[in-house]
């Protein structure tokens, strides 16, 4: 089964659990109004569901090739992507100054969400390319801006990040790659980058390279890394295409999915060095690369939600179609295994799941939106501070979330599912990455808990925790018996998260707080993305339309998933011991 964009489910998650909507009330995007953002969705939805969703199967059967370090992607892939830059989807939210038309993060967010569903190794090149853009747009000195925003903006040429090489990964500061200043002010840059995606290919005719690099004595560790712009041709005074640079491809990797998303060896310098451009000043490179890896932490996100989507999408079909067995309320002959309780269980789990990760992913878009929109000086900072807050957590639960669900929809399956030919295998070979790239989901665990949490000495994260606290009041005090016990449960959720973050911000980092990290940012996340859902179920009621089936959904996150928060809540209190002192024979 294909894909079909939820363009209504998306709206509706963007409208009421965001915070879009009520943003959008009050001004902060200016004269932009509802019908204008639907349309906008309306069109991307098309777009994935009719363009893109068509190539993934082709993509992941033949995959991006190399030979003699030219890369060629898969059939139609190009010209999917030549319509796609065409129809300006690259630059919705770029600087208008630089040909982007500047709309909401938020709305590029649900964008990025279903060029990601329509096809994951499509999706992952061009936000790198969107991430870039904001990158050179804060950091790039004027006549790089001149030079190659423009083209990066209407998608002429990509761009890419680079940091990986073999001894860094994780560990970026023992990065090795060297540059050298040059008499004319450019730099040389000589080394080698590894997993580099789309680190060459044949979308475009230029390839702009954002790559980490090291200068002669500079300080160890991250403070004295680099960042510089390198372009695969250099560019003539006139702006036209000049000679090659000195850096190439060497080899592309054979990976568990995303086959059409060419993942390359970088070698630069091979004949003296390649032609850098300097990114903000010398030594500070890590700042403006957190830039570019902040925006591709929510795109990775997103990456999460847009399989988890594709996947209970095709599950909901098969289940809808295959019959096995009788119910409890079945007369003659078989079921469709939609009937069965427990493969209900797994439908609702996903979708409920989904959803969840959604909403903390468009509320993380509506914070970026709102640190650079808001009006003032203290809101911008507590917006910037709430964004820093939320994109660890959405980067690792909703990525986790998309190797669950696809997990389950393979299960969805049975036997069929372990099948190529049913496309469920490959929703979940391909999920698996993002829980690995752009900071494993355990070092977003550790950045919540040593540098997210006590942010405004812990202001940021107690005002989230008021709020998530204000949502279960309010579906306590609608007394609707939809709602079962979504409130008790939900509340208990919220308390364990609270005592955990007073646990933790109580105490100096220690081995104890890294081992309890991810199972925080677990409860971190149900207690949050319960919070969103059942806000769209008081919307949904209130609004008197979809109320039933929305409300279903939040009920079933806080009666099935959200109390889990209480084991987690001690694994991250009492667990701490067994993790650091049992030995591994
Ligand atoms: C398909 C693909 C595409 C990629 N695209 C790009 C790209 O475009 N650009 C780019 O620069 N990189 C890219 N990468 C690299 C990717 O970002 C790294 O693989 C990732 O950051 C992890 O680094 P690593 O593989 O060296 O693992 P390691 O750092 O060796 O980690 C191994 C394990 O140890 C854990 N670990 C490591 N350090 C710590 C610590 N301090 N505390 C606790 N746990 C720790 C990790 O969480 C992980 O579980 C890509 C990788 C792949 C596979």
């Amino acid at each position: 089964m294909s894909y079909r964009a939820p363009v209504a489910d998306i709206a509706f998650a963007l409208k009421y659990s965001s915070g879009f909507g009520a943003a959008l009330a009050e001004g902060l995007y200016g004269d932009l109004d509802e019908d204008l953002v639907n349309s906008v969705l309306e069109e991307a939805g098309r777009f994935a569901t009719e363009v893109i969703a068509p190539l993934n199967r082709v993509g992941d059967r033949q995959g991006a090739k190399i030979k003699d370090g030219v890369v060629t992607t898969a059939d139609g892939w190009k010209e999917a992507y030549r319509d796609w830059s065409a129809a300006g989807w690259n630059g919705i939210s770029g600087p208008t100054d630089w040909g982007g038309q500047g709309l909401p993060h938020a709305i590029n967010s649900a964008c990025i969400e279903m060029w990601n569903s329509a096809a994951m190794a499509f999706g992952i090149g061009v936000v790198l390319t969107m991430g870039a853009i904001d990158t050179l747009e804060a950091h790039g000195s004027d006549h790089l801006k001149k030079t190659y925003l423009p083209k990066i903006v209407s998608g002429e040429w990509t761009g890419t990040m680079q940091l990986t090489e073999p001894q860094a990964g994780s560990d970026v500061g023992a990065l090795r790659t060297k540059a050298e200043r040059a008499s004319d002010g450019t730099y040389r840059l000589t080394g080698q980058k590894i997993f580099i995606t789309y680190g060459e290919h044949d979308l475009t005719e230029n390839i702009i390279h954002f790559v980490l690099a090291r200068l002669p004595n500079a300080p160890a560790g991250t403070r004295g890394i680099s960042l510089f712009l390198v372009p695969k041709f250099l560019i003539n005074a006139d702006g036209s295409l000049g000679a090659r640079n000195d850096v190439r491809a060497h080899s592309i990797e054979h990976k568990m999915g995303n086959h059409a998303s060419p993942t390359c060896t970088m070698v630069f310098g091979d004949q003296g060095g390649a032609v850098g451009y300097l990114i903000g000043e010398e030594n500070r490179g890590m700042a403006c690369m957190f830039t570019m890896m902040n925006q591709a932490r929510l795109a990775v996100a997103l990456q999460g939600v847009a399989i988890a989507e594709r996947s209970t999408q095709q599950a909901l079909a098969y289940a809808r179609d295959r019959k096995q067995g009788r119910t409890s309320k079945s007369a003659e002959g078989s079921s469709p295994i939609i009937a069965h309780p427990d493969v209900r269980r797994m439908l609702l789990s996903m979708r409920a799941q989904t959803r969840a990760a959604r909403a903390i992913c468009y509320a993380t878009a509506v914070a970026i939106d709102r640190a650079r929109l808001s009006g003032d000086e203290d809101s911008r900072q507590a917006a910037h501070d709430r964004a820093s807050l939320l994109t660890p957590v959405a980067k690792a639960f909703a990525t986790d979330v998309g190797v669950d669900v696809s997990s389950l929809g393979v299960q969805v399956h049975g036997g069929m599912g372990y099948i190529e030919e049913t496309g469920a295998a490959q929703h979940y070979r391909e999920s698996r990455i993002a829980a690995i790239y752009e900071g494993t989901n355990g070092i977003q665990a550790i950045d919540l808990v040593m540098r997210k949490i006590p942010l405004a000495q812990g202001a940021t994260v107690r005002t989230h925790i008021a709020d998530l606290r204000r949502t279960v009041e309010t579906v306590r005090a609608a007394n609707n018996p939809a709602f079962g016990a979504t409130g008790a449960r939900l509340g208990e959720a919220v308390d364990s998260l609270e005592r955990t973050t007073a646990w933790l911000l109580g105490r100096p980092p220690d081995d104890a707080s890294l081992a309890g990290a991810t199972p925080y940012l677990r409860l971190f996340a149900t207690a949050t993305g319960g919070a969103l859902l059942a806000d769209e179920a008081l919307a949904a009621a209130r609004a008197g339309t979809d109320a039933e089936a929305r409300i279903a959904i939040a009920r079933f996150f806080a009666e099935h998933l959200a109390p889990g928060s209480s084991g987690l809540e001690r694994e991250v209190i009492e667990g701490g011991d067994s993790v650091s002192e049992v030995a591994l024979a």
